[in-house]
């Protein structure tokens, strides 16, 4: 069990003074544990393999759940000066988190209507479309000065990113690009995760190819996954997520990334049943013997989904009691039959998510990726973040 997490559940036993964080955990369902040290590590770690090349963090969706605004700064003190989101409004936010040496991103660049609050905001949107371009290049025109911008091409992910017909048109036409200062050309990978996919070289070819179209401008191109394909994937700027926050970048080898969340969650109430009595919606679980179920406090509303019905179990001191029945909105039951019953009592810690069981394991569990699993953590937990 986490020690300074159960330590400030028992301070009613000692005699330092309540503050507010004790009353607040005290009253959480769950808490939430993001350790900082471990996402600087992370970083650190995949910048070493960079060769010297540049390392973004990619911190969308908050910091894919675990909060964009306490982490962003630990990456910055790390050295990153690079951060991606995906959303204007996230880049906004950001932007009062950071200290104003670094550049941020939006990849999804600015919505119609929003240029000028992106460029008012000092933001560099990720140029996707001749639309996008148009507008930004209009934008300068209209201010008289020259805007940043990343311009992203497609290589073969048919996502984001102007088509080769469109790189051709900029190539005959470079005016098209008036106004616009080209800070990086970019695309994405589809199949990093999967080495030996053949589209990993199909789509690295492509991106050299049509980069060479445009005018000369680094290169970003490698997630996560991306780095650990090699040099050649590498460019100029990498741009990781999912990796810095503990999932495996190589799912078919061992991790070599930190783990970074732990989840625990309180026994809300414990019970005995008898053989044949049933647990939870649709009474999905049957008991076959006297059973003890635990009612503990987390639910699909806070991210434990409701694919995990019956799947998995959660540990109470490195041992499993198995998840019984389906997860209902605030709570899941778990069969603690077999554990001491002085370790499960109302108010005792289990951990769903933590260094053996981690998102990834999880995710595999709920038929999931640990992207999903990370970015579905809910907002009712009690966050503590650790190292910082
Ligand atoms: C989300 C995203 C990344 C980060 O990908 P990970 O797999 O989480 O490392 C990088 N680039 C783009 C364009 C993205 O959308």
């Amino acid at each position: 069990m986490n020690v300074s997490v159960s330590a400030a559940l028992s301070d009613r036993e000692t005699t330092r003074p309540r503050t507010a964080d004790d009353a607040a955990a005290a009253r959480a369902g769950a808490f939430l544990t993001i350790d900082l040290a471990a996402l600087r590590e992370n970083y650190l770690a995949l910048r070493s393999r960079l060769g010297g090349r540049a390392c973004a963090a990619v911190v969308k969706a908050d910091a894919y759940g675990l909060g964009a605004a306490r982490i962003a700064p630990v990456f910055h003190e790390a050295g990153c000066r690079h951060f991606f989101v995906a959303h204007l409004d996230e880049g906004l936010a950001l932007k009062q988190a950071l200290p104003d040496d670094c550049a941020i991103m939006v990849l999804h660049g600015p919505m119609p209507g929003s240029e000028a609050d992106c460029a008012h905001a000092g933001l560099v949107p990720v140029l996707n479309s001749m639309e996008q371009i148009e507008a930004w290049g209009g934008l300068a025109r209209a201010l008289g000065r020259r805007l940043p911008a990343f311009v992203q091409i497609d290589s073969g992910m048919s996502r984001m990113g102007l088509p080769e017909a469109d790189i051709t048109r900029i190539a005959a036409t470079p005016d098209l690009l008036d106004g616009i200062i080209v800070e990086a050309v970019m695309s994405h990978l589809a199949c990093a995760d999967e080495p030996d996919h053949p589209a990993n070289a199909e789509q690295l070819a492509n991106f050299r190819r049509r980069k060479a179209l445009l005018p000369d401008a680094p290169a970003s191109f490698a997630n996560s996954s991306g780095i650990f394909l090699g040099p050649d994937y590498q460019f100029d700027l990498a741009r990781p997520g999912a990796a810095l926050y503990g999932l495996n970048p190589q799912p078919h080898l061992p991790n070599p990334m930190k783990n970074v969340v732990r989840l625990m969650a309180k026994v809300v109430q414990t019970r005995e049943i008898p053989a044949g009595a049933h647990v939870g919606y649709s009474w999905r679980f049957r008991a076959d013997r006297p059973t003890r179920i635990a009612t503990v406090s987390v639910g699909y509303a806070d991210g434990w989904l409701r694919s995990l019905s019956g799947r998995g179990a959660v540990l109470v001191d490195g041992r499993a009691a198995p998840i019984a029945g389906r997860v209902s909105m605030d709570s899941i039951t778990v069969d603690v039959t077999d554990l001491p019953p002085e370790a499960v009592k109302p108010g005792s810690l289990v951990e769903l998510i933590g260094p053996d069981q981690t998102p990834d394991a999880v995710a595999a569990l709920a038929g999931t990726i640990g992207y999903e699993v990370l970015t579905s953590l809910g907002n009712r937990y009690h966050r503590r973040y650790l190292n910082g």
